[in-house]
C-alpha cells in the first residue's frame, strides 16, 4: 500500500525543499507540509561551500543557483581590533583547482526560490502551506500524520525537516531544548550605497573580536550588503526596542575597529536571534519517519555549513531510499550511517572554532601569530574535510 502513498516532508526550508526535489526526481510523489502561510519570504545572505555544488548538480539546479551567486575573491578573518588579516583564503584559480567548485554567497530568498521553482515544476510535488505538523503514528505499511488543525494524512514515509525546534524530533527523541551558548545575532541587508567607509565590500569577511564578531559580504550583483553581528550577552532572551538594542550593540562593540562601528550604524535591529545548537545524537529515524537538516543536527554557524549539510542530507537520503527498494526503515539507517559522523564533526568543531573566533587578550595574540605561520595550502588542508564533500551511496546523474 505504501508504494501508492506520497512521501511527506515536514517543513519547506532549504533542507525540506531540497529533499522533496531529490525524491521527486527519483519518481516519488511528494507532499511538503509547511506551518507558515508564505514560503521563503524571510532571508538574509548565505554562504555556500564547494561541497554543496555536486548536490545542486544532482538536483538539477546548479546553473540557476550560480546565476544568483556572488563569487567573493577571498574569505577573510580579520582581527576586530586592528583590522589585520588573521586568515586569508583566496577563492580563485588555486581554490578551484583544489576543490573543483566555487565558494559563493547568495541571498537566501534567491536560493530558496531556485529550489522551490524546481520543486514546483515537478508534477509529483505538492506544497501545502499553513499546515502544521502535530504528531505521527507509525503503522506497518504507512505513517499517519496529524496536523495541529485536526487534519490527518497518510504517508509512505515522513521526512522531518522542521528545523531547530523540530516537532518531529520532539516526538522521536523526547523533549530536549536547543543548547543556547550565550550569544545572539542581529542580521541586516542594506542597499550598497548606504555602506559608508572602506569596508572591503567584495570579500566574505569575518571580524573576530573578544566575545563578538561580524560577518559581511555583498549580495545580488553587489547591490546589497549583508551584515550579521553576533555577540555574547547575559540577556539572550531579552526583547527590547531598537533603541535599547542599539545602545547594547554600541557598548558591546566599543573596542571594535571603526570600520565595524560604521557597519553597525546601518543595522536594522528589529529582530534578534538566539544562537543555539544541539549535541550530536544517533537515532534519526523511527520506523518510516526520519529527520533531516537542522531537525537532525543543528550547528553553530561557525563554518557557514548548516544549510549545506541539510542539502547534502537531502541528496544522500533520496539515494538511500532509491537503493532500498521502498524499505524505508532500512533506507533511513543507511542514510544515518552516511551522515551522522560528518554532521557531528561539524557541530563539535563549530563549537571549538567558535571559541577561536572570540578569543581575547594574549590568547587572541597567540591565535593571530599561529595563523600568520599558516599558508594558503594549510588552510585548504584544514577545511578539506568539509569542502571535499561527500559521495552519496550511488553515483548517478
Ligand atoms: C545567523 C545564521 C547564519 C547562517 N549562515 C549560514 C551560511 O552562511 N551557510 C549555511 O549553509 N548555513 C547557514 N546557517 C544555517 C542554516 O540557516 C540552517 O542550517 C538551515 O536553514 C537549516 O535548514 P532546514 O531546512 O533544516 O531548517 P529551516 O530552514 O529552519 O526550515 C524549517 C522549516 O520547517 C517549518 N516548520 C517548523 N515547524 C513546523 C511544523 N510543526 N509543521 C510544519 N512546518 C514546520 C518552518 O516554518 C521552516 O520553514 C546560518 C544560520 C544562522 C542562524
Amino acid at each position: 500500500m505504501s508504494e501508492t502513498l506520497p512521501i511527506y516532508v515536514v517543513g519547506a526550508g532549504l533542507g525540506g525543499v531540497a529533499a522533496a526535489l531529490g525524491l521527486a526526481r527519483k519518481g516519488w510523489s511528494v507532499r511538503i507540509i509547511e506551518a507558515t502561510p508564505e514560503l521563503g519570504v524571510i532571508g538574509y545572505g548565505i554562504q555556500l561551500g564547494p561541497n554543496v555544488f555536486p548536490m545542486f548538480r544532482r538536483l538539477g539546479v546548479e546553473e540557476a543557483v550560480l546565476k544568483h551567486a556572488h563569487f567573493p575573491p577571498n574569505i577573510l578573518m580579520l582581527d576586530a581590533l586592528s583590522a589585520k588579516d588573521i586568515v586569508r583564503i583566496p577563492t580563485g584559480e588555486r581554490f578551484l583547482d583544489r576543490f573543483k567548485d566555487p565558494y559563493v554567497v547568495i541571498h537566501r530568498v534567491d536560493l530558496h526560490g531556485v529550489l522551490l521553482d524546481a520543486a514546483r515544476a515537478m508534477p509529483n510535488v505538492e506544497i501545502l502551506p499553513s499546515t502544521e505538523f502535530a504528531s505521527y503514528e507509525n503503522r506497518a505499511d504507512r505513517v499517519l500524520i496529524n496536523t495541529t488543525d485536526g487534519r490527518q494524512f497518510e504517508a509512505a514515509a515522513v521526512i522531518g525537516a522542521d528545523g531547530l525546534g523540530s516537532a518531529v524530533r520532539r516526538q522521536m527523541v523526547g523533549e530536549e531544548t536547543p543548547r543556547p551558548i550565550g550569544y545572539v545575532a542581529h542580521r541586516t541587508i542594506v542597499p550598497m550605497d548606504q555602506v559608508s567607509g572602506d569596508v572591503g565590500v567584495d570579500d566574505v569577511i569575518l571580524w573576530g573580536g573578544p566575545g563578538f564578531h561580524i560577518v559581511q559580504y555583498p549580495l545580488r550583483n553587489r547591490s546589497l550588503f549583508n551584515i550579521v553581528a553576533v555577540f555574547q550577552t547575559e540577556n539572550i532572551y531579552e526583547r527590547a526596542d531598537e533603541e535599547t538594542y542599539r545602545r547594547v550593540l554600541m557598548e558591546t562593540y566599543a573596542s571594535a575597529h571603526p570600520r565595524m562601528i560604521e557597519m553597525l550604524k546601518t543595522m536594522d535591529l528589529k529582530r534578534r536571534w538566539v544562537i543555539a545548537d544541539r549535541d550530536p545524537i544517533r537515532g534519526w529515524s523511527d520506523g518510516r519517519v526520519a529527520l533531516l537538516g537542522d531537525a537532525a543536527h543543528p550547528t553553530l554557524q561557525t563554518f557557514a555549513q548548516g544549510a549545506c549539510m541539510a542539502i547534502e542530507d537531502a541528496v544522500v537520503l533520496a539515494e538511500c531510499i532509491e537503493l532500498s527498494n521502498g524499505d524505508f526503515a532500512s533506507a533511513f539507517k543507511t542514510y544515518e550511517r552516511a551522515r551522522c559522523l560528518r554532521t557531528a564533526r561539524i557541530i563539535l568543531e563549530s563549537r571549538h572554532i567558535w571559541e577561536f573566533y572570540h578569543l581575547r587578550g594574549i590568547a587572541a595574540e597567540v591565535r593571530n601569530e599561529a595563523c600568520a605561520r599558516q599558508s594558503e595550502d594549510d588552510f585548504f588542508r584544514c577545511l578539506a574535510w568539509i569542502w571535499d564533500g561527500v559521495r552519496p551511496p550511488k553515483a548517478v546523474g
